[in-house]
Protein backbone atom coordinates (compact mmCIF):
# COMPACT_ATOMS: atom_id res chain seq x y z
CA UNK A 1 0.00 0.00 0.00
CA UNK A 2 1.18 3.54 -0.97
CA UNK A 3 -0.29 6.32 0.60
CA UNK A 4 0.32 9.98 -1.15
CA UNK A 5 -1.78 13.05 -1.19
CA UNK A 6 -4.89 11.66 0.61
CA UNK A 7 -5.46 8.57 -1.86
CA UNK A 8 -3.55 5.05 -1.07
CA UNK A 9 -2.44 2.58 -3.91
CA UNK A 10 -2.00 -1.41 -4.05
CA UNK A 11 1.46 -2.23 -5.99
CA UNK A 12 0.63 -2.41 -9.66
CA UNK A 13 -2.74 -0.01 -9.64
CA UNK A 14 -3.07 3.81 -11.46
CA UNK A 15 -4.70 6.35 -10.09
CA UNK A 16 -6.17 9.96 -12.35
CA UNK A 17 -6.92 12.52 -10.10
CA UNK A 18 -7.33 16.45 -9.16
CA UNK A 19 -5.08 17.29 -6.55
CA UNK A 20 -6.32 20.28 -4.39
CA UNK A 21 -3.01 21.54 -2.59
CA UNK A 22 -4.25 23.54 0.60
CA UNK A 23 -7.52 25.63 -1.51
CA UNK A 24 -10.45 24.66 -2.28
CA UNK A 25 -10.71 25.56 -5.68
CA UNK A 26 -7.42 24.84 -7.06
CA UNK A 27 -6.82 22.04 -9.09
CA UNK A 28 -3.75 20.03 -10.30
CA UNK A 29 -4.42 17.22 -12.74
CA UNK A 30 -1.70 14.38 -11.60
CA UNK A 31 -1.70 10.50 -12.04
CA UNK A 32 -0.50 7.93 -9.09
CA UNK A 33 1.18 4.88 -10.42
CA UNK A 34 2.08 2.20 -7.99
CA UNK A 35 4.38 -0.23 -9.01
CA UNK A 36 3.97 -3.98 -8.95
CA UNK A 37 7.91 -3.69 -7.16
CA UNK A 38 8.86 -1.89 -4.39
CA UNK A 39 10.98 1.18 -5.32
CA UNK A 40 11.92 5.09 -5.04
CA UNK A 41 9.18 7.71 -5.47
CA UNK A 42 9.59 10.41 -8.15
CA UNK A 43 7.76 13.37 -8.69
CA UNK A 44 7.60 15.10 -12.27
CA UNK A 45 5.55 18.57 -12.59
CA UNK A 46 5.43 20.08 -15.68
CA UNK A 47 4.00 23.74 -15.54
CA UNK A 48 5.09 25.51 -12.76
CA UNK A 49 5.81 27.90 -14.97
CA UNK A 50 2.54 28.82 -17.32
CA UNK A 51 3.41 29.06 -20.91
CA UNK A 52 6.32 26.52 -20.77
CA UNK A 53 4.44 24.16 -22.20
CA UNK A 54 6.04 20.98 -23.65
CA UNK A 55 6.32 19.57 -20.18
CA UNK A 56 2.34 18.74 -20.14
CA UNK A 57 2.11 16.72 -23.39
CA UNK A 58 5.05 14.93 -22.25
CA UNK A 59 3.83 13.97 -18.59
CA UNK A 60 0.12 13.18 -20.02
CA UNK A 61 1.99 10.67 -22.44
CA UNK A 62 4.27 9.04 -20.29
CA UNK A 63 0.88 8.67 -17.58
CA UNK A 64 -1.12 7.07 -20.31
CA UNK A 65 1.78 4.96 -21.01
CA UNK A 66 3.26 3.38 -18.16
CA UNK A 67 2.56 0.28 -17.29
CA UNK A 68 2.43 -0.05 -13.30
CA UNK A 69 3.09 -3.68 -13.78
CA UNK A 70 6.57 -3.45 -15.18
CA UNK A 71 7.33 -0.55 -12.66
CA UNK A 72 9.24 -0.58 -9.94
CA UNK A 73 8.69 2.32 -7.21
CA UNK A 74 6.20 5.01 -7.61
CA UNK A 75 5.47 7.70 -9.86
CA UNK A 76 3.53 11.05 -8.66
CA UNK A 77 3.25 12.54 -12.13
CA UNK A 78 1.74 16.40 -12.26
CA UNK A 79 0.47 17.39 -15.49
CA UNK A 80 0.60 21.23 -15.11
CA UNK A 81 0.89 22.79 -11.43
CA UNK A 82 0.07 26.39 -12.29
CA UNK A 83 -3.18 25.53 -13.57
CA UNK A 84 -4.86 29.26 -13.36
CA UNK A 85 -1.98 30.92 -15.47
CA UNK A 86 -2.28 27.77 -17.97
CA UNK A 87 -5.93 28.98 -18.80
CA UNK A 88 -5.76 32.77 -18.43
CA UNK A 89 -2.51 32.45 -20.35
CA UNK A 90 -1.01 33.99 -17.75
CA UNK A 91 3.30 33.77 -18.45
CA UNK A 92 5.59 31.94 -15.61
CA UNK A 93 3.96 33.50 -12.41
CA UNK A 94 0.58 32.35 -11.01
CA UNK A 95 -2.23 34.89 -11.73
CA UNK A 96 -3.82 35.44 -8.03
CA UNK A 97 -0.50 36.88 -7.12
CA UNK A 98 2.09 36.77 -9.54
CA UNK A 99 4.28 34.12 -7.16
CA UNK A 100 7.27 32.68 -9.29
CA UNK A 101 7.07 28.92 -8.05
CA UNK A 102 10.65 28.44 -8.99
CA UNK A 103 11.47 31.44 -6.93
CA UNK A 104 9.56 31.60 -3.38
CA UNK A 105 9.85 28.68 -1.51
CA UNK A 106 9.36 27.70 1.32
CA UNK A 107 5.66 29.42 0.83
CA UNK A 108 3.60 30.10 3.44
CA UNK A 109 0.33 27.66 5.14
CA UNK A 110 -1.60 30.86 5.36
CA UNK A 111 -0.10 33.48 2.42
CA UNK A 112 -1.24 33.90 -1.03
CA UNK A 113 -2.09 31.03 -3.48
CA UNK A 114 1.24 30.56 -4.68
CA UNK A 115 2.57 30.61 -1.16
CA UNK A 116 0.10 28.35 0.13
CA UNK A 117 1.21 25.88 -3.03
CA UNK A 118 5.08 26.02 -1.99
CA UNK A 119 3.89 25.57 1.36
CA UNK A 120 1.85 22.21 0.42
CA UNK A 121 4.62 21.05 -1.73
CA UNK A 122 6.91 20.93 1.42
CA UNK A 123 4.75 19.18 3.65
CA UNK A 124 3.15 17.12 1.75
CA UNK A 125 5.07 16.14 -1.73
CA UNK A 126 8.57 16.39 -0.40
CA UNK A 127 8.67 14.11 2.42
CA UNK A 128 7.48 11.67 0.49
CA UNK A 129 9.81 12.13 -2.69
CA UNK A 130 12.97 10.32 -3.41
CA UNK A 131 13.81 12.36 -6.91
CA UNK A 132 12.29 15.37 -8.49
CA UNK A 133 11.99 16.53 -12.53
CA UNK A 134 10.54 19.36 -13.46
CA UNK A 135 9.75 20.28 -16.81
CA UNK A 136 10.61 23.71 -17.92
CA UNK A 137 10.99 25.49 -21.46
CA UNK A 138 11.76 28.92 -22.67
CA UNK A 139 9.79 31.53 -21.72
CA UNK A 140 7.01 33.56 -24.35
CA UNK A 141 10.06 36.21 -24.86
CA UNK A 142 12.60 33.70 -24.53
CA UNK A 143 14.43 31.39 -27.27
CA UNK A 144 16.59 28.45 -25.46
CA UNK A 145 18.55 25.66 -26.20
CA UNK A 146 17.71 22.53 -24.69
CA UNK A 147 19.39 22.09 -21.20
CA UNK A 148 18.95 21.27 -17.78
CA UNK A 149 20.20 22.86 -14.47
CA UNK A 150 20.91 20.34 -11.41
CA UNK A 151 21.39 21.67 -7.79
CA UNK A 152 24.60 22.34 -6.38
CA UNK A 153 23.33 21.05 -2.89
CA UNK A 154 26.35 19.14 -0.53
CA UNK A 155 24.20 16.31 -0.14
CA UNK A 156 22.41 16.05 -3.52
CA UNK A 157 24.67 17.21 -6.18
CA UNK A 158 26.58 13.56 -7.30
CA UNK A 159 23.28 11.84 -7.39
CA UNK A 160 21.70 14.39 -9.49
CA UNK A 161 24.48 15.04 -11.96
CA UNK A 162 24.80 11.08 -12.04
CA UNK A 163 21.11 11.25 -13.28
CA UNK A 164 22.19 13.95 -16.06
CA UNK A 165 24.56 12.19 -17.67
CA UNK A 166 22.21 9.35 -18.02
CA UNK A 167 19.72 11.89 -20.20
CA UNK A 168 19.20 13.44 -23.82
CA UNK A 169 20.50 16.89 -23.38
CA UNK A 170 23.16 18.96 -24.72
CA UNK A 171 24.18 21.18 -21.79
CA UNK A 172 24.08 20.42 -17.59
CA UNK A 173 24.04 23.53 -16.13
CA UNK A 174 25.09 24.31 -12.57
CA UNK A 175 23.09 26.10 -10.37
CA UNK A 176 23.65 27.67 -7.21
CA UNK A 177 19.53 28.79 -6.47
CA UNK A 178 18.15 27.44 -3.40
CA UNK A 179 14.49 28.89 -3.26
CA UNK A 180 12.51 27.23 -6.83
CA UNK A 181 11.12 23.93 -6.28
CA UNK A 182 13.92 21.36 -7.18
CA UNK A 183 16.56 23.51 -5.75
CA UNK A 184 14.74 24.29 -2.17
CA UNK A 185 13.90 20.13 -2.32
CA UNK A 186 17.42 19.51 -2.86
CA UNK A 187 18.79 22.03 -0.52
CA UNK A 188 16.60 21.59 2.29
CA UNK A 189 15.54 18.19 2.02
CA UNK A 190 18.45 16.17 0.61
CA UNK A 191 16.14 15.33 -2.15
CA UNK A 192 18.21 15.12 -5.68
CA UNK A 193 16.68 16.42 -8.95
CA UNK A 194 16.84 18.01 -11.98
CA UNK A 195 15.33 20.67 -13.89
CA UNK A 196 15.04 19.93 -17.79
CA UNK A 197 14.55 22.95 -20.29
CA UNK A 198 13.28 22.36 -23.89
CA UNK A 199 11.08 24.58 -26.16
CA UNK A 200 10.33 28.17 -26.04
CA UNK A 201 8.28 30.74 -27.18
CA UNK A 202 4.75 29.68 -25.71
CA UNK A 203 4.82 26.91 -28.62
CA UNK A 204 4.54 23.37 -28.08
CA UNK A 205 6.62 21.16 -30.91
CA UNK A 206 5.84 17.35 -31.05
CA UNK A 207 10.17 17.17 -31.16
CA UNK A 208 10.40 19.32 -27.85
CA UNK A 209 7.17 17.04 -26.39
CA UNK A 210 9.07 13.88 -27.69
CA UNK A 211 12.50 14.89 -25.94
CA UNK A 212 11.04 15.93 -22.63
CA UNK A 213 9.04 12.20 -22.66
CA UNK A 214 12.67 10.47 -23.77
CA UNK A 215 14.18 12.12 -20.36
CA UNK A 216 11.92 10.66 -17.98
CA UNK A 217 11.85 7.26 -19.62
CA UNK A 218 15.61 7.51 -19.72
CA UNK A 219 15.69 9.14 -15.68
CA UNK A 220 13.66 6.18 -14.98
CA UNK A 221 15.77 3.50 -16.58
CA UNK A 222 18.77 5.17 -14.89
CA UNK A 223 16.71 5.01 -11.51
CA UNK A 224 16.17 1.13 -12.04
CA UNK A 225 12.60 1.72 -11.87
CA UNK A 226 11.22 1.66 -15.34
CA UNK A 227 12.85 -0.47 -19.07
CA UNK A 228 11.05 1.21 -21.57
CA UNK A 229 13.26 0.11 -24.52
CA UNK A 230 14.61 4.32 -25.19
CA UNK A 231 17.75 4.49 -26.85
CA UNK A 232 20.86 5.81 -25.47
CA UNK A 233 22.05 8.87 -25.75
CA UNK A 234 25.23 9.59 -27.58
CA UNK A 235 26.84 11.66 -25.81
CA UNK A 236 26.58 12.94 -22.04
CA UNK A 237 25.73 16.23 -21.30
CA UNK A 238 28.87 19.09 -20.97
CA UNK A 239 29.15 20.44 -17.98
CA UNK A 240 28.88 24.72 -17.17
CA UNK A 241 30.04 25.49 -13.41
CA UNK A 242 29.79 29.02 -14.38
CA UNK A 243 26.91 30.61 -16.46
CA UNK A 244 26.67 34.32 -16.62
CA UNK A 245 22.59 35.82 -16.14
CA UNK A 246 23.29 39.15 -18.01
CA UNK A 247 20.29 41.33 -16.34
CA UNK A 248 19.35 45.00 -18.27
CA UNK A 249 20.29 47.56 -16.00
CA UNK A 250 17.59 50.06 -17.41
CA UNK A 251 14.37 49.92 -19.65
CA UNK A 252 14.81 50.08 -23.22
CA UNK A 253 13.95 48.45 -26.74
CA UNK A 254 17.09 44.99 -26.80
CA UNK A 255 18.58 44.08 -30.15
CA UNK A 256 20.54 41.01 -29.48
CA UNK A 257 23.50 40.26 -32.10
CA UNK A 258 23.56 36.10 -30.50
CA UNK A 259 20.96 33.23 -30.88
CA UNK A 260 20.57 29.99 -28.77
CA UNK A 261 23.63 27.54 -28.71
CA UNK A 262 25.92 30.43 -30.55
CA UNK A 263 29.61 30.26 -29.55
CA UNK A 264 30.74 33.50 -28.10
CA UNK A 265 34.03 34.86 -27.49
CA UNK A 266 35.78 36.93 -24.36
CA UNK A 267 34.68 40.87 -25.52
CA UNK A 268 31.73 40.32 -28.34
CA UNK A 269 28.95 42.11 -28.51
CA UNK A 270 25.82 40.51 -27.22
CA UNK A 271 23.03 42.61 -28.10
CA UNK A 272 22.61 46.79 -27.24
CA UNK A 273 19.43 48.58 -25.60
CA UNK A 274 17.80 51.52 -27.40
CA UNK A 275 15.44 54.21 -26.79
CA UNK A 276 12.20 54.95 -28.93
CA UNK A 277 14.34 57.36 -30.70
CA UNK A 278 16.73 55.06 -32.05
CA UNK A 279 19.29 56.36 -29.30
CA UNK A 280 21.77 53.20 -28.12
CA UNK A 281 21.58 53.29 -24.33
CA UNK A 282 24.19 50.36 -23.46
CA UNK A 283 25.89 47.61 -25.06
CA UNK A 284 26.40 44.24 -23.79
CA UNK A 285 29.75 42.44 -24.38
CA UNK A 286 30.66 38.85 -23.15
CA UNK A 287 32.95 38.18 -20.21
CA UNK A 288 34.52 35.19 -21.58
CA UNK A 289 34.43 32.71 -23.93
CA UNK A 290 31.29 30.43 -23.99
CA UNK A 291 27.90 29.23 -25.74
CA UNK A 292 24.39 30.82 -25.49
CA UNK A 293 21.91 28.76 -23.40
CA UNK A 294 18.64 31.20 -23.82
CA UNK A 295 18.28 34.89 -24.28
CA UNK A 296 14.99 37.08 -24.78
CA UNK A 297 14.38 37.50 -28.36
CA UNK A 298 11.04 40.33 -27.46
CA UNK A 299 12.02 43.67 -28.50
CA UNK A 300 10.72 45.19 -24.86
CA UNK A 301 13.24 44.87 -22.10
CA UNK A 302 12.51 45.69 -18.48
CA UNK A 303 15.01 46.65 -15.95
CA UNK A 304 16.35 43.79 -14.84
CA UNK A 305 14.83 41.22 -17.32
CA UNK A 306 17.74 38.41 -18.47
CA UNK A 307 18.65 39.26 -21.43
CA UNK A 308 21.21 36.52 -22.21
CA UNK A 309 22.05 33.30 -20.33
CA UNK A 310 25.52 32.12 -21.41
CA UNK A 311 28.25 29.32 -20.08
CA UNK A 312 31.97 29.80 -19.34
CA UNK A 313 34.22 27.30 -20.73
CA UNK A 314 36.45 26.33 -18.51
CA UNK A 315 39.89 27.76 -18.85
ZN1 LIG B 1 10.56 27.91 -16.31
Amino acid sequence: MWNICGTALQPGEKCQLILRPNMQSYEIPATLICGAEPGRTVVVTAQIHAGEYSGTPAVIQAAKEIDPGRLAGNLVLMHCVNTSGFWQRHWRTLPEDNFNLNAGYPGHPKGTAGERLADWFVKEIFPKTDFLLDLHGGSVQERLAPCLFYPKAEQVTEQSLAAAKALDVPYAIASYADCGEYSYAANYHSIPGLLLERGYGGGCREEWVAGHKRNIYLLLRHLGMYESGEPEPIQEPKIYEQTIYLESTKAGLWYPKIKEQSRVVKGQVLGHLEDMFGNVLQEFCAEGDGVVFYYMEGLSARERDILVAYGLEER
